[in-house]
């Protein structure tokens, strides 16, 4: 009899016909083609309305009715050229994908036949009905409505026959429902207090530009296995499943040779990522088989968010014309390596200074000096915040389990950096910085050779590790709207920044006599010893060991950093005083806004928990318990045929094997039916628990512990039933794509 899963991993394993996309053209021509850009506005705006909309974008300058007007016009335009019937205000509700609701240019012309039509009021603002997004009890029903509004800082783009604008979702009383919001917001409060921080080096700096580099980690998996795997389809992970003999033991895989079929499959997105303006640069193999990254060239934070949403959809929509589907679990498979996102980040300026990059002269060195340590600041005061920005039910599994990244915050700098924090916190004050003569003044920083920094030697471990001119945050999980972490990431900049030109511009008020009118130097021995304060206050969150050994929970606990591990209590740190101080301060978002979105968070985690348990409980007792009792059946059969045939004695030497089998399998399947009939009870308590706080705490602490019990009596079940009979398909057939 050919079982379901031999049909199944057959059909996976046939040779597929690949489907490789050619283009005639060179990437740099389809670049951005499906993108209303600067290029494009330049060709389809009148001059002056062209102008007015880089005023937009470039200044943040309001945007009024008739260039919207003008500016819809010539988007039509365009849109229309390419084939355009439809378009959507494209947003990012708090559940973690994208939204969007289509309508088509269509309008009746009064005379009984239709016009297209497309005017700058649909243009800016929509009105979707937000009742059905979570909202965290923002919206009460009766205020059900939401609007979206144009976020003219990213451009709209096609996809198929539609026009996407990216917008903000905010509710009528003003609350951000969204994620793009208070993005925007954070983006907004950096560059105001980093520009001022410039200030201090280069009175020319306009503004100051927060920019993320993101790469996407994920796996494929064959479109008939995955179809074959109720869990992998339901809850996005495997929840059960024997490791297989090879998985990542070879390191054979990172950086290997790219598949034919997945080959094509890259080749195809990377394509259509290129035509909707995203910089695909890197693609290669990760370290888990069937596991792969694809990385863009860095941009500005919201429009590499923007991107990072949109490669996410896509990605899923190409898989599957190359029969494959995309996991983007953090953590697909047990046993093996999760995804992540790592986040690179840094912060330039108008005038084209990174200002995480060590310059040329000591000045520039100190001003980079400033940027390190103060983003350090901010990272340490908030390192249990920036942990909550990143945590989610299933980057959880990621987290804390020993694999990149562990569930303590803290920073790696290198040796090259380490050395010149050091020596600034203790060289001699005098030294450090002095006037010398007429040449103005003199410090003593040293430079740091540009080549070096850029090889820094790697910690793999450290969650936010200073990579040669950006610090790269390691702990964003794969599926993760990036927004989330770089809220959080650049306002705790933004606040770090504020703070300490605040006691910069004290302290040169209290000895600017001492300089004599010498402003400039007042400004720098202020700097210099707000500076060495800084770099002493935040030294707990320096750390370039190990961050997966057990000395290193030990002493992040001494050193006051947040080793939390529980998901639901991790979310509280939202909710600190200094937190909801920090997102106020800076115009971020409210405390309402912020209980609000623990609500969802809350929520969404118990219903991620709740799914699993119900898909487990399913699975062990239609899946595995069935299969496993029939194999039992054949076995005892077998049993007492021998005992036909055979002497009482031989017949027991001879069925040995397979009583201890029976046996095994009748003890395995009791427990699980236990253990299934526990998680629902478990499940049935914490369902009637009111606060969505509480909930979750409870599905964390009794639900979620049963899954590892019931999982391990099934992955020895797998080890011992018939391999014809097993019903799913096993980690070596999904995890090696031929
Ligand atoms: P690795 O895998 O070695 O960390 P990759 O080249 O895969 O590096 O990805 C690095 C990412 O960091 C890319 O998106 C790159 O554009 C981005 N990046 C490089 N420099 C900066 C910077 N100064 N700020 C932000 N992102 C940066
Ligand atoms: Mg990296």
């Amino acid at each position: 009899m050919e079982t379901l899963r031999f049909q199944v991993v057959g059909e996976a394993f046939k040779k597929k016909p690949l489907e490789v996309k050619t283009f005639a053209e060179r990437p740099a021509q389809y670049f951005a083609k499906k993108v209303f850009n600067r290029e494009k506005m330049y060709k389809y705006l009148p001059k002056d309305v062209y102008e007015k909309m880089m005023d937009v974008i470039n200044n943040g300058a309001r945007l009024d009715r008739s260039v919207a007007d003008a500016v819809a016009e010539g988007m039509k335009a365009w849109a229309v050229e390419n084939g355009v019937t439809h378009y959507t205000h494209w947003f990012q509700p708090l559940t973690e994908g994208t939204a969007e609701k289509h309508d088509s240019f269509i309008e009746h012309d009064g005379k009984g036949g239709m016009v297209e039509e497309f005017t700058g009021k649909l243009l800016v603002q929509q009105e979707p009905d937000a009742s059905s997004f979570p909202s965290g009890g923002i919206r009460s029903t009766f205020e059900a409505r939401g609007y979206s509004a144009w976020d003219p800082t990213s451009p709209v783009f096609i996809i198929d026959d539609t026009l996407c604008i990216p917008t903000v979702f905010i509710s009528y009383s003003g609350e951000a429902l969204d994620y793009k919001a208070p993005l925007l917001r954070a983006l907004h409060a950096v560059n105001v207090a980093a520009t001022d921080v410039c200030h201090y080096f280069d009175k020319d700096v306009k503004k100051v530009t927060s920019n993320l580099g993101w790469e996407q980690e994920y796996f494929l998996v064959d479109e008939g296995l995955y179809a074959a795997r109720p869990d992998l389809l339901l809850t996005g992970r495997t929840l059960m499943g024997h490791d297989s003999a090879k998985n990542q033991q070879m390191d054979d895989h990172y950086f290997g040779s790219i598949p034919e079929r997945v080959a094509a499959f890259m080749k195809e997105l990377e394509i259509v990522a290129l035509e909707l303006g995203i910089p695909c640069k890197t693609r290669h193999n990760e370290v888990a088989p069937n596991q792969f990254e694809l990385a863009p060239i860095f941009e500005e934070t919201n429009l590499a968010v923007d991107h990072n949403m949109l490669l996410m959809s896509v990605m899923k929509r190409v898989a599957r014309k190359h029969g494959f589907r995309v996991l983007l679990h953090e953590k697909p498979f047990d046993g093996i390596n999760g995804s992540g996102k790592h986040n690179n980040w840094s912060l330039s300026t108008d005038n084209g200074v990174l200002l995480h990059a060590p310059g040329k002269t000591p000045e520039q060195n100190l001003r980079f000096a400033v940027f390190i340590v103060e983003t350090l600041m901010g990272v340490y005061k908030h390192n249990g915040l920036l942990k909550a920005s990143i945590m989610s039910a299933t980057n959880a599994h990621r987290l804390g389990a020993n694999e990149a990244p562990p569930a303590i915050i803290s920073s790696f700098l290198g040796k090259q950096l380490s050395e010149l924090l050091d020596h600034i916190e203790l060289a001699d004050r005098e030294n450090l910085l002095s006037m010398a003569g007429k040449q103005g003044m003199k410090m003593d920083i040293p430079e740091i050779p540009e080549l070096l920094i850029d090889n820094t030697d790697r910690n793999r471990t450290s969650p936010f590790a200073f990579t040669g001119n950006r610090f790269e945050f390691r702990a964003v999980g794969s599926e993760a709207n990036c927004a989330s972490a770089m809220i959080t990431l650049n306002s705790a900049v933004a606040e770090a920044l504020v703070d300490f030109k605040k006691r910069v511009d004290a302290r040169i008020e209290e000895t600017k006599d001492k300089f004599e009118g010498t402003e400039h130097s007042a400004t720098f021995h202020a700097i210099i010893d707000i500076l060495r304060e800084d770099i002493k206050t935040c030294k707990p969150i320096r750390f370039d060991g190990n961050g997966y050994s057990d000395e290193w929970v030990e002493e992040a606990t001494k050193r006051g950093l947040d080793v939390e591990k529980s998901c639901p209590e991790i979310f509280q740190r939202y909710l600190d005083p200094q937190s909801i101080q920090m997102f106020e301060s800076l115009g971020v978002m409210t405390k309402k806004e912020l209980e609000a979105r623990n609500e969802v968070k809350w929520e969404t985690y118990t219903k991620k928990l709740q799914i699993e348990a119900r898909v487990l409980g399913d699975l062990s007792m239609n899946h595995i318990i069935p299969v496993a009792t029939a194999y039992q059946s054949q076995l005892l059969n077998n049993v007492e045929n021998m005992a036909e045939i055979f002497t009482k004695e031989k017949a027991q030497k001879l069925s040995a094997r397979n009583i201890k089998i029976i046996e095994e399998i009748a003890e395995r399947t009791l427990i699980i039916e236990q253990k299934v009939e526990e998680l629902i009870n478990a499940r049935k308590l914490a369902n009637k628990i009111d606060c969505e706080y509480e909930k979750a705490v409870a599905y964390h602490d009794t639900v979620e512990p049963k899954f590892d019990e019931i999982r391990y009596q099934i992955d020895k079940l797998e080890l011992i039933v018939d391999d014809s009979c097993w019903p799913l398909p096993k980690y070596r057939e999904l995890l090696f794509i031929r």
